[in-house]
């Protein structure tokens, strides 16, 4: 099977399961979870991975990421860790007595990953928009304004009206359940919170939340 076919049965099952994520969100940071995993497992000692590191560096972000994610997987030990972060600040003190002049650049080794893993998801959705913007109409996630965003500036046909239809009926649903979250704490308020109420609260935030650009009208 292509790696390729494995991309669009994940994306397909992803759409179709998610409940008021971004499958694309999903599947990217699955896929940068697993990498983080081996980083911390069995890539530590990976000679070309390190040079890579040593390079490219961790990004404030990533680094987060990496602790979280360790946090969540006491098992690795925080041997692996421990290492790569000495090698690194090994290679900072090596730079900093070098004494020559030093440049900023923005993105890290995870950064780069987490492009490359979003860039095949978004381009298995295009490839295959026609029945996955059906299978989105009918399912419950949602994707984030970033990636609907991209898809929709790549479409030139008609899908592009259906993709925008089915993106605000389901930003209307979205608000609606927050709303109906806010009132239920008035205190005369004897309702619970349903399930999906609880969900669009935990879900609003990275569905608004920017990736590195901002989108704006461009009128
Ligand atoms: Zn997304
Ligand atoms: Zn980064």
């Amino acid at each position: 099977m292509r790696d390729m076919d494995l991309i669009e049965i994940s994306l397909k099952d992803a759409i179709s399961q998610t409940r008021l994520e971004c499958p694309i969100c999903l599947l990217t940071d699955k896929a940068l979870d697993s990498t983080i995993d081996s980083l911390l497992y069995e890539m530590v000692n990976d000679v070309l991975i390190r040079s890579e590191l040593r390079y490219k560096g961790l990004c404030r972000r990533h680094v987060t990421r990496i602790e979280t994610y360790l946090s969540r997987h006491m098992e690795l030990g925080s041997m692996g860790l421990a290492i790569i972060y000495s090698d690194l600040l090994d290679h900072l003190a090596d730079l900093l007595k070098s004494g020559s002049n030093l440049q900023r650049s923005s993105s890290c080794v995870l950064c780069e990953r987490e492009k490359t893993f979003e860039s095949l998801y978004l381009k298995a959705f295009l490839e295959n928009v026609g029945e996955l913007v059906e299978l989105y109409k009918s399912s419950q996630s949602v994707l984030c304004f970033d990636h609907y965003a991209f898809i929709f500036s790549k479409l030139k046909n008609s899908l592009k009206a259906d993709l925008k239809e089915v993106q605000l009926s389901k930003y209307r649903h979205l608000v609606k359940l927050l709303n109906s979250f806010v009132n239920k704490h008035d205190y005369r308020n004897k309702e619970s919170f349903t399930a999906e109420e609880l969900s669009a609260r935990k879900t609003a935030g990275k569905l608004i939340a920017k990736n590195l650009d901002q989108w704006r009208s461009s009128k």
